[in-house]
């Protein structure tokens, strides 16, 4: 499928669902997630004006950021060791998947400046999923307060791989209502104001439940080229 043929769709399902949850379409950031594709297809998203591109990998970020650079703001959405922080972290603006302190102390020490971190949050509890517990999560945003170059900027979830769709209302909403709770604490280092929620089968729930970044490969770019 074209790109730009899917992406006026993903809008058109995004306008209705902000429509029907009185929200504003223009408080939804898509990241184009491209892991699974080249650069070429890479740059027919980024013609097609998606200017957020998600990366899982340390190599496959490497080798289109070489490409693209900073004429698109950079998401680094997978589980990322903290051996190669270096070799990234001045090249990305997000961290999706900030799971740990060790990695927490890894980005403080790499960075040259602040960088912007999502906790990433095992809301559904499944083993295989990465994410701080949802009971820890306040304790760990602050003991991130000591890394001045750490600056929680919202929370990131991967709901289960499911079509239950109650469930994942439920996933979803818990990670809101969590983010709530980080905001009221007014924490200098942790506005807290975004979520990172929603893939391709599911992020019209996730607007619903207040997603402000969705992060969607498959349905936008395809998955095999
Ligand atoms: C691969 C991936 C996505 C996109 O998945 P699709 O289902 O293809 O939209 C989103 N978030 C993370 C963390 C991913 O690894």
């Amino acid at each position: 499928m074209d790109v730009s043929q899917n992406l006026t769709e993903i809008k058109a399902r995004i306008e209705a669902a902000c429509r029907n949850n009185n929200r504003n379409s223009e408080d939804i950031t898509i990241i184009a997630v491209t892991k699974y594709v080249t650069i070429e297809r890479t740059e027919e998203v980024v013609d097609a004006g998606v200017l957020n591109l998600g990366e899982n990998r340390q190599e496959g970020f490497i080798e289109k950021y070489n490409h693209f650079g900073n004429r698109v703001s950079w998401h680094f959405i997978g589980s990322l060791q903290t051996r190669k922080v270096k070799d990234i972290i001045d090249k990305v603006d997000y961290i999706h998947s900030l799971d740990r302190l060790s990695l927490a102390k890894e980005i403080n020490k790499r960075a040259s400046t602040v960088k912007d971190c999502f906790v990433q949050v095992n809301v559904s509890g499944e083993e295989s999923k990465h994410g701080i517990q949802p009971e820890d999560v306040i304790q760990f945003i602050e003991k991130t307060s000591e890394y001045a170059n750490i600056r929680i900027v919202g929370l990131m979830t991967m709901a289960p791989h499911s079509d239950d769709k109650e469930l994942l209302h439920k996933v979803f909403r818990e990670l809101g209502e969590l983010r709530d709770k980080v905001k009221q604490r007014n924490y200098q280092h942790a506005p807290c104001n975004y979520l990172s929620m929603g893939m391709s089968n599911d992020y019209e729930i996730a607007i619903m439940e207040g997603a402000t970044h969705i992060r969607i490969g498959s349905k936008l770019v395809g998955s095999n080229m």
